[in-house]
């Protein structure tokens, strides 16, 4: 199978030496062994994407050196499908209209810690679970979330396949683990999708075989391998690449590290550079595309 490769960039601010990082593993894996390199442009957010951005984008990458095969799917050409999607898990039961405001959860979450003298709950991410019984639902506007015990009930243990490390240095078979998260937003009340679910609709669209990204996604591949179950798209090979941090001692906001790539440029920077920057090396590369025959899933 020819391995594919993506890089999904959002257009609400410019590259920076992480997206730089990740760009160059995947289109450099992809010519390494065979594969095919392609972009998507996750502009879903439309009261923050900018085409102007996305012009920027394409621009530092094509700078870069990287090669992508046309045309690039963009992520609000596809809302029909991500609806589609949504009625199909909400004809599952699996959804449910969420009415609290983020506001409104916040200052429920922290009534109820100081009352309580305890945490609420938190995602992975850090986001609090979603106080369902505490609705409010007397407000027009609502998000979609999926019921996760209820998505839970019947789904076999998932797992992935990581060539990357992970946080732990976690590879090889990782048991997902989605009940770590709570109902996650799948329609948000702008946008009627959520990064979430149009990331997996969209990694089966385009047939990726390889998804290579930032280690700070890792506990969110959870999630998408359960949306990826329950809406039967197949299952990719997954690599949680490393973030980059400046250990310098300055705050990342005033070191080199945190210009754009774009100012990086202005100030006289080489693609040469940009790679050394990175600490771009071959250990960065994903060379192995599949699940090993030995642990592959009967
Ligand atoms: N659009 C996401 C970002 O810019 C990347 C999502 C992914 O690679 O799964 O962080």
């Amino acid at each position: 199978m020819v391995p594919v490769f993506r890089f999904a960039p959002s257009p609400n601010g410019q590259l920076h030496l992480g997206h730089a990082l990740s760009a160059l593993i995947n289109f450099e894996s992809a010519r390494k062994t065979g594969g095919r390199f392609l972009l998507r442009i996750e502009d879903i957010d439309q009261s923050r994407a900018r085409a102007h951005l996305i012009e920027q984008i394409l621009d530092d990458l094509a700078w870069l050196g990287l090669k992508w095969e046309t045309p690039v799917l963009k992520q609000s050409t596809r809302f029909d499908q991500y609806i589609a999607a949504i009625t199909k898990l909400s004809e599952l039961n699996l959804t449910y209209k969420a009415h609290k405001t983020r506001k409104q959860i916040s200052r429920f979450v922290s009534e109820y810690e100081n009352k309580n003298n305890r945490l609420w709950p938190r995602d992975p991410d850090g986001a609090p679970f979603y106080p369902r019984y505490e609705d409010e639902p007397d407000t027009a506007s609502f998000s979609i979330r999926l019921d996760m015990a209820q998505a839970l009930n019947n789904t076999p243990d998932l797992g992935w396949y990581e060539t990357g490390s992970g946080p732990d240095s976690q590879s090889g078979e990782i048991i997902a683990q989605p009940h770590l998260w709570s109902d996650v937003v799948i329609g948000r009340k702008d946008c009627a999708t959520s990064y979430h679910l149009s990331v997996v609709l969209d990694d089966a669209l385009q047939g990726i075989t390889n998804i290579v990204r930032g280690a700070d996604l890792f506990w969110s591949t959870s999630v998408h391998r359960l949306l990826q179950h329950l809406l039967n798209l197949p299952e990719p090979t997954y690599h949680h690449h490393r973030l980059i941090t400046d250990t310098s001692g300055y705050k990342l906001s005033k070191s080199l590290l945190s210009k754009s790539i774009s100012n990086l440029r202005k100030e006289g920077c080489s693609p040469d550079d940009i790679r050394d920057m990175c600490g771009f090396c071959d250990h960065d590369l994903v060379l192995v595309s599949q699940r090993p025959a030995q642990t592959a899933k009967s």
